[in-house]
């Protein structure tokens, strides 16, 4: 463990081990004219030092309404977006020293602010409107429509709301309870959540029109675990990582020598989560010299005690382990050598390459195209070749982040806003 911890840089072990003082941050911004923490930084463009001035003015909850109109997720993308390469990556004060902490105090803020928060209706339009999912991008098209005086349904397959806030991100990095006080504000707001109940199935998108809904948002996602395409995948010793993330608790991994094939976030949170869950040990195998994950969540990894083992590929998986080879490469990223394939015993191996859409809607909706890769195709307005049907998120971008699907979830709302009223 200590080992690892020297390989951080200081600011990391600072964020592990110190609580940061939301006040003093605040009082280190330079409320810059032209705030690159914002312009450049920011993908949602959060007024970084409006939400900062407005705190040390003694006005949180102005400060906290402006962060939920901006961003209705804001709570959550302040824990988890990469922030690293977002608005503190551009903050001014890190060129010569440390970047404000703009995300501990956006949380500070955003959490206080959540539960006290009334949010504002527009008056009823009596007009009803469908969301396919409760992540991110759904969540943010069910909260400004029904802000907008939509009557909203919201449909989602799973138990609980949240997508892959709930069931994908551990809950050490996102507490779920926030999920939980989250949905309150959805119930204000009069939204109707129907869980359990997976369009494609019983019900069919087209049905919806047939019952009244004026307009659709698709906000579905990918959820189909990306194969590594090798022998052994079909193995009882092998989980993809989407799968194993869903729900931890039904894995038995006390004691068990792991590995983790992949090297995003999601191999990282797999990774994370084996070891709290009391695996023995974790080893996790890139194919590259480098990892799609952010630093801070590498930094995170090796600090919890996993093995990351660059260059690293399986050519196979038997019932005792993966067959494992390592390689070298060029600048160019062409493989120059490669070693002969050896067993690496092991009681469990995960998957974590990502994910890709599943066709459940697509296959059951007349008039929806998608692209070369299963995701919906949209355009300008997010409005897809059907009409009245919107989607945006995941399964539009492919696997992206948060920020990017509320993003786009925003301007999907406007473009579905601006059909229903021309209609
Ligand atoms: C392990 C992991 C860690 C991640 N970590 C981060 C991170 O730290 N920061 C970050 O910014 N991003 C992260 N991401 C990516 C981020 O979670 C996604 O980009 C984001 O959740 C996409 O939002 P979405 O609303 O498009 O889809 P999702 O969050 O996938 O939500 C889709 C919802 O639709 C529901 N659904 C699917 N099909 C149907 C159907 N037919 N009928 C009804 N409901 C349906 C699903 O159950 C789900 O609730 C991570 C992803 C993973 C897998
Ligand atoms: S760049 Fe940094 S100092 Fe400037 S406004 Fe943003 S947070 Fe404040």
């Amino acid at each position: 463990m200590h080992e690892h911890i020297e390989k951080l840089t200081f600011r990391k072990v600072s964020v592990l081990f110190m609580a940061v003082h939301v006040i003093s941050e605040a009082r280190r911004c330079l409320q810059c004219k032209n705030p690159l923490c914002r312009n450049k930084g920011c993908p949602i463009q959060t007024n970084i030092p409006e939400m900062i001035r407005l705190f040390l003015d003694g006005k949180i909850n102005e400060a906290g309404d402006m962060l939920f109109e901006n961003n209705p997720l804001s709570i959550m993308c302040s824990l988890v977006c990469d922030h690293g390469a977002q608005c503190e990556g551009n903050c001014i004060q890190g060129i010569k020293g440390t970047s404000v902490h703009i995300s501990s105090i956006e949380h500070y803020i955003s959490d206080y602010c959540l539960d006290k928060m009334i949010l504002e209706r527009d008056r009823k339009k009596h007009r009803r409107i469908a969301v396919i999912g409760s992540g991110p991008a759904g969540l943010t098209v069910a909260i400004k429509m029904a802000q907008k005086g939509y009557d909203v349904t919201m449909f989602e397959r799973m138990d609980y709301i949240g997508g892959l806030l709930r069931y994908g991100i551990p809950d050490f990095r996102l507490p779920k309870t926030i999920l939980d006080r989250f949905q309150k504000k959805l119930l204000e707001l009069g939204i109707l959540i129907r869980p359990n109940t997976s369009i494609g199935g019983a019900l069919h998108l087209d049905d919806l029109f047939d019952d009244g809904y004026e307009a659709v948002f698709i906000g579905t996602g990918v959820w189909r675990p990306r194969r590594l395409g090798i022998k052994g995948e079909s193995n009882g010793n092998v989980h993809y990582a989407i799968d194993y993330l869903m729900n931890p608790n039904a894995y038995n991994l006390l004691g068990r020598k792991v590995i983790v094939i992949g090297a995003g976030n999601s191999a990282m949170d797999v990774a994370r989560t084996a070891i709290r869950k009391g695996a023995d040990s974790v080893d996790m195998y890139v194919r590259r010299n480098k990892s799609a994950a952010s630093p801070e969540e590498i930094d995170y990894t090796l600090a919890d005690g996993v093995n990351i083992q660059y260059l690293t590929r399986v050519e196979s998986i038997t019932p005792d382990g993966p067959m494992v080879y390592h390689v070298t490469m060029d600048e160019e990223g062409n493989v120059t050598s490669q070693t002969t394939p050896k067993l690496v015993e092991a009681d469990v191996v995960f998957i974590a390459v990502s994910q890709v859409p599943k066709d459940k809607i697509a296959s059951t909706t007349t008039g929806l195209e998608l692209n070369e890769w299963g995701l919906i195709k949209v355009n300008e307005d997010f409005m897809t070749s059907k009409p009245g049907v919107f989607s945006a998120g995941d399964v539009v971008l492919g696997a992206k982040t948060v920020v990017a699907a509320v993003r786009d979830a925003k301007i999907a709302a406007e473009g579905m806003d601006k059909y229903l009223q021309s209609k």
